[in-house]
């Protein structure tokens, strides 16, 4: 049996361990990571790269479709499917090959296999030895599912199968409007699958700011989606040539069905922590997720969490942040916890949403009176009018007569980009 050692083991090499990694490796130390699918994981191979890179595939197609009413014409503007597939899959490969270099570079010893944490010093991959002075567990998530949809990747799919869909379906019915839902419905609509959303909360986006959600569920419906809230699919009949879906509506009313060609279940995501030693060694979970400290500590030995498998914010930069943050902790240095209230969440679709900090109503839930908002519609943006793009607004909520931000909400053209400022 092989034995390796280090100053710092990871498990997982998505964004929170890759970037762990490089940071740690920076700083001095000798870095092994421990992956056993691809380097980059969720967010490069099935998640942030390529959603987005359909998504501006479908932009340009839109756009260029759309063009005439600037002047500028073409014929025959088509969206071929599956030469965006490959395009898709291009840039996957281009990206991941960068991570795997980067890896090279930093001298960070890259262990391919499944990883199991043995006890605070130790991890076994497929047989091999790891120990390490510090570790970090950066295992991610994977999609979750519900007992009545049962995702089988044919007829019902997760969004790793809606990426990477041979053929275009129809009808495409899809089960929750979160960030990852509307993304789908935004590529699918746009290469004229018929799609269909039904959210079992208030809108579409319902952790946004209301008016934000509200205003981006108009957007869709202009983009003839067609969306059902505050209603959920209670079961699937999946005996025919297509599915029939049953909706029951949240609030009481009429039980209807939705006739449809594929499912895509996108009911949000859960922490990967199935057959990694965790809950044999005693690292705290609660809900499901690593519970850590401000530092990212999970209170065992030198041990440490990183991502999505610690909850909250489950995005990419977040899970890097944490990993950089951790890598420098261990090396010693001054850190600050990480202010989570600053983290910017986006949405990226035609238009586009970004948004951070408050939204009015936890604004006005934790400061009452003094919380004052402002509106600033893109039909009053020069910018805006001459790009054709005059749709959605921008909404700062700030609070008491110094007039602090504490929230910033932007829905419309480069939203994604603009709420940097903020
Ligand atoms: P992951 O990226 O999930 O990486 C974990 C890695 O650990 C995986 O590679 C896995 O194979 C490995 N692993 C797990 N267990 C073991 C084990 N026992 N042994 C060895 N290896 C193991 N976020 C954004 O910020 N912006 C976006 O636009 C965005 N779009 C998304 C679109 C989709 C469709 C999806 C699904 C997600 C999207 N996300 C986005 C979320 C983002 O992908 C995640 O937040 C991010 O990947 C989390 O990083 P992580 O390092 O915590 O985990």
């Amino acid at each position: 049996m092989s034995e390796k050692k280090f100053d710092l083991a990871i498990l997982g090499g998505g964004p929170g361990g890759y970037t762990a990694a490089i940071r740690a490796s920076q700083l001095g130390m000798s870095v092994g990571l421990i992956e056993k699918g691809y380097m980059g994981g969720t967010c490069l191979n099935v998640g942030c790269i390529p959603s987005k890179a359909l998504i501006h595939s479908v932009s340009v197609y839109l756009e260029a479709k759309g063009a005439k009413s600037i002047g500028v014409k073409a014929a025959d503007i088509t969206a071929d499917w599956s030469a965006i597939q490959k395009y898709r899959n291009r840039c996957v490969v281009k990206l991941r090959k960068g991570t795997e270099s980067l890896m090279q570079k930093n001298n960070i010893d890259v262990i391919n296999g499944h990883g199991v944490l043995k006890d605070d010093t130790t991890f076994d991959v497929d047989g091999t030895v790891i120990k390490s002075k510090n570790i970090i567990l950066a295992t991610g998530s994977r999609t979750k599912s519900l007992p009545s949809l049962p995702i089988d990747g044919k007829k019902l799919i997760s969004s790793t199968h809606a990426l990477s869909l041979d053929e275009l379906p129809q009808r495409m019915l899809i089960v929750g409007a979160g960030a990852i839902g509307c993304e789908f419905a935004y590529i699918m609509s746009g290469v004229g699958v018929d799609v269909t959303m039904v959210e079992f909360l208030d809108h579409a986006l319902p952790m946004d700011d209301e008016e934000i959600s509200i205003e981006y569920e108009g957007l869709l419906k202009r983009r003839k989606i067609k969306i059902h809230t505050r209603a959920s699919v209670e079961s699937v009949d999946t005996t025919g040539d297509g599915v029939t879906a049953h909706v029951k509506p949240r609030d009481g009313g009429d039980e209807f069905t939705i006739e449809t060609d594929i499912v895509l279940v996108s009911v949000g995501r859960g922490p990967c922590l199935k057959r990694c030693g965790y809950e044999d060694y005693d690292i705290p979970i609660e809900r499901g997720f690593i519970q850590v400290d401000e530092y990212c500590h999970t209170g065992v030995g030198n041990i440490y969490a990183v991502g999505d498998v610690t909850g909250g914010l489950m995005l990419a930069h977040k899970a890097s942040a944490e990993g950089i943050m951790v890598a420098e902790k261990i090396a010693g240095m001054d850190v600050s916890p990480i202010n989570y209230n600053n983290i910017p969440r986006a949405t990226y679709s035609k238009p586009e949403v970004g948004s951070v900090g408050l939204n009015e109503r936890e604004a006005r839930d934790q400061y009452g009176d003094t919380v004052k908002t402002s509106k600033f519609p893109f039909a009053a943006s020069g910018k805006a009018v001459v790009e054709g793009k005059a749709t959605g607004f921008a909404k700062l909520i700030a609070i008491g007569d110094e007039k602090k931000l504490v929230g910033a909400h932007v829905v419309g053209p480069s939203a994604t980009e603009l709420i940097a400022t903020a």
